[in-house]
């Protein structure tokens, strides 16, 4: 696994999809830039699912909040008390782990040790630490009691666990005391509940209706790594589905059918490596959770969350900020706070999650190469216009069809290295068509079509190809 993370990283910087931040200046950990193919895939993911939430659904409108908003916006969401990862210190090599995961690996070692009593106990403690009173001193009590060593090091000299808050912090302007510190959003859901009532009279939307965001999220993770899968500033795509209470459960199963179609459906996620989570423990507020998770090399890992989250946010902001958050049906005068059921989905984990599906080692014509998989929808470039050779005004032509489909999808157009190279340059890219200009071509307007997953070829009269194209990005 640890090597199919390797090629994949390798093969993203190589090819341009995703580059360490800042590199020059030796990076920022858990910083990512997306280069030229990395930022056309993700703006083909943002688009599909915007097209996906919006256009398809007649009931549900898209905002761009801001990322700063007033700071007692994360007072009344509860992320000022309790948006927190309990930590603790290794005191010899000062390294830094979170509390859960080290009892949580503890308990899965034991598992596969075979000692399922231990963990069971230990399993049974660390529960119970979660309703304590004390959660901080429970934690840091079986850490002791079960002698868990530091992964990397080994050392076992602890601090005490103490609840680190996740939200960045950041002085506006003028104010430099506490009063004047706002926080980068951890999540764009926020921003859709304080716009609740704006949207909902601008647009002239009746329960149920939703609202829909792309954006940049931050949160000051500790643990980092797995490239792009925990990042400290990643962008979400949430929707928020206000529904009457009441039929919440109903909403809930839904979109949870809808979610897992739109991964398999339209993103062409191979589904046996897409596996539902039920929430055992659910927040205080919410009533069901299930969260998609993917088979990543490196383990089985969310990529959304789906949640009926109840009146909880909206009653929030009515009491923090003292604004009536009710909804009035106009047909039966009913008043009630809508209850909420999201949709919060990370782009960059699915990222991640599409190249890893795609990623594909395999031989076309004895000779091996590498090919992303990838649907033509999500591809960054759609097709490669190739001239068999520059001479003969193969060039020309080939330019000229190029310049052509470039109105319609992204393109490439290629004449260095044999012709079996630049068909190689495009599968690791995840090109799906190639499309070959060569003497016949001049003569009766045809052209040969590669396909990507099978290297078969196919003649079609040139005029044809734009729509055939993009009859598979629909
Ligand atoms: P995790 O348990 O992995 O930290 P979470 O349950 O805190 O995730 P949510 O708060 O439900 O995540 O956020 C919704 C989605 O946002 C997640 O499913 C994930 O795709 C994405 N996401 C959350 N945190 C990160 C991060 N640090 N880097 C990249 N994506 C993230």
């Amino acid at each position: 696994p640890e090597k199919v993370m390797n090629k994949l990283v390798s093969l993203a910087k190589r090819r341009g999809f995703i580059f360490p931040s800042s590199e020059i200046y030796g990076g920022l950990s858990s910083c990512f830039d997306y280069g030229p193919l990395g930022s056309e895939m993700k703006k083909n993911i943002k688009d599909l699912w915007w097209t996906s939430m919006t256009r398809l659904h007649e009931n549900i409108v898209g905002i761009d909040a801001s990322i700063m908003m007033n700071p007692t916006v994360w007072e009344a969401s509860g992320h000022v008390a309790s948006f927190n990862d309990p930590l603790i210190d290794e005191k010899t090599t000062k390294r830094r782990y979170r509390a859960d995961h080290l009892i949580e690996n503890h308990i899965e070692k034991l598992r596969r040790e075979g000692r399922d009593e231990q963990a069971g106990s230990v399993q049974a403690a660390y529960e119970q630490a979660s309703e304590a009173g004390n959660l901080n001193k429970a934690l840091y009590q079986i850490i002791i009691d079960e002698g868990i060593k530091a992964p990397d090091t080994g050392a076992s000299d602890w601090t005490d666990v103490r609840q680190f808050n996740l939200m960045f912090q950041c002085n506006m302007g003028a104010l430099a005391e506490a009063s004047g510190s706002v926080y980068l959003r951890p999540e764009t859901a926020q921003g859709i509940f304080v716009n609740f009532h704006q949207v909902r009279e601008s647009s002239r939307m009746k329960v149920p209706f939703g609202i829909a965001q792309i954006g940049k999220a931050f949160r000051n993770e500790i643990v980092k790594g797995n490239f792009i899968f925990r990042m400290v500033e990643f962008e979400q795509m949430e929707m928020q589905y206000f529904v009457k209470p009441g039929t919440q459960l109903e909403a809930f199963e839904e979109w949870r059918k809808e979610r897992y179609t739109w991964y398999t459906e339209s993103l062409g996620i191979s589904p046996d490596k897409l596996h539902w989570y039920k929430h055992d423990k659910l927040a205080h507020y919410a009533d069901l959770a299930y969260d998609i998770k993917f088979e990543f090399p490196f383990g089985t890992e969310e990529i959304e969350g789906i949640h009926s989250r109840t009146d909880f946010d909206l009653k929030q902001h009515q009491e923090f900020s003292g604004k009536n958050m009710e909804y009035i049906d106009q047909s039966t005068h009913e008043r009630y706070i809508p209850y909420v059921v999201e949709t919060s989905a990370g782009c960059d984990r699915l990222f991640l999650a599409l190249l890893s599906d795609a990623y594909t080692e395999d031989t076309v014509d004895g000779e091996e190469r590498v090919m992303l998989k990838l649907a033509p929808k999500v591809a960054p470039v759609k097709a490669a216009v190739l001239p068999l050779m520059k001479k003969g005004g193969m060039a020309e032509a080939a330019m000229e069809l190029r310049n052509r489909l470039a109105r319609s999808f992204p393109v490439q157009y290629d004449d260095a290295g044999s012709i079996g190279k630049r068909y190689r340059r495009q599968d690791e890219i995840g090109t799906p068509y190639s499309i070959t200009i060569d003497h016949q071509s001049l003569e009766d307007g045809t052209a040969t079509v590669r396909f990507r997953d099978t290297a078969r070829q196919e003649r079609m009269a040139i005029d044809s190809i734009q729509g055939f194209i993009a009859s598979k990005l629909v």
